[in-house]
């Protein structure tokens, strides 16, 4: 297994990173992960003026995925998350849905004992362990790790968590992947700007996937598959999310299943979630349970 350390991270992806590691097809690599201060929040009274805003949202990597090729897909497996024993979350002025209402920042850690995150010693919240940030690089311009696109990125998505099967456009070779941002726990929405922020390390297995059609980001878990969309407004990502999950099932069953069934189909039983509202661009992923696929006898690599 190939070890990525935390100290090998990128704030934008990119063609022009170098990667960290190459490995084989098929490999297990693990991603240590420093939360999304980079670790720089050691207390409620860290000064904000202090902290380094050019070091948020640090991703480990990249790397180099062998014989992936423009055009084919990244298969990422996500084994398993590992989480440290604390977290910590941030918020304040003109940040998150109530920024308005704020007036000054607040730093809050959080302890994580027996699988669950003690808020304030009030609220017990059972962990729910996800990658905030997880990406291949881009064709063109680097995207900022803090931004969610068609790559992946800062999607907080809820449900890319350990068991999960992300997929992931390859755009240069090698695919580039790197990841960081880890949440112990995280509501649908994010609406104050955070999760409950935690550095890892998550081990996951790459595979390259050749001469495969798939919307991406799509993600699958042991139930359901969704594909996820990112765009300046809710209203255009889940206007994404639809077409693609409506090209999904027109593609998989060579049309016998047309876009009117299509539609219909995820008007009766698909289901439009939020991922977070507070990055530079929104993020919804459509569920579909797998229970459909399988009827209309599509399976996915
Ligand atoms: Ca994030
Ligand atoms: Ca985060």
């Amino acid at each position: 297994m190939y070890r990525i350390k935390r100290n090998q991270i990128i704030y934008a992806m990119s063609a022009l990173n170098q990667p960290v590691q190459r490995v084989e097809d098929g490999a297990t690599v693990l991603f240590e992960t420093c939360d999304c201060f980079e670790n720089q929040i050691k207390s409620t009274d860290t000064d904000f003026e202090t902290l380094d805003w050019n070091r948020i949202n640090p991703a480990t990597g990249p790397v180099y995925v062998q014989g992936a090729q423009p055009g084919d897909i990244l298969k990422v497996t996500i084994e398993k998350i590992g989480i440290a024993d604390h977290g910590v979350m941030m918020t304040g002025p003109d940040v998150g849905m109530i920024g308005d209402r704020l007036t000054q920042n607040a730093i809050r850690l959080i302890p994580i004992r027996d699988s669950k995150a003690v808020y304030e010693g009030k609220v017990e919240l059972p962990l729910k362990p996800m990658i905030g940030v997880i990406g291949t690089a881009p064709a063109g311009d680097p995207v900022s790790c803090g931004t969610p696109g068609e790559h992946g990125g800062n999607m907080d998505c809820t449900i890319i968590g350990e068991g999960t099967t992300l997929y992931l456009p390859v755009n240069v070779p090698g695919a580039l992947l790197a990841m960081g941002d880890l949440h112990a726990v995280m509501g649908d929405g994010e609406v104050s700007v955070c999760g409950l922020e935690v550095q890892g390390e998550v081990t996951v297995t790459v595979s390259v996937l050749k001469d495969c059609q798939l919307p991406l980001p799509l993600a699958k878990t042991a139930f359901s598959v969704y594909v996820i969309a990112s765009a300046n407004t809710l209203d255009e990502a889940v206007l994404d999310a639809t077409r693609n999950l409506v090209d999904l099932l027109t593609t998989m069953t060579h049309g016998t299943f047309n876009e009117y069934d299509a539609i219909n189909l995820l008007s009766l039983a698909g289901n439009l979630q939020v991922c977070q509202v507070v990055d530079p661009l929104k993020t919804v992923r459509f569920e579909l349970n797998l229970h459909y696929l399988k009827q209309l006898g599509i399976t996915l690599e």
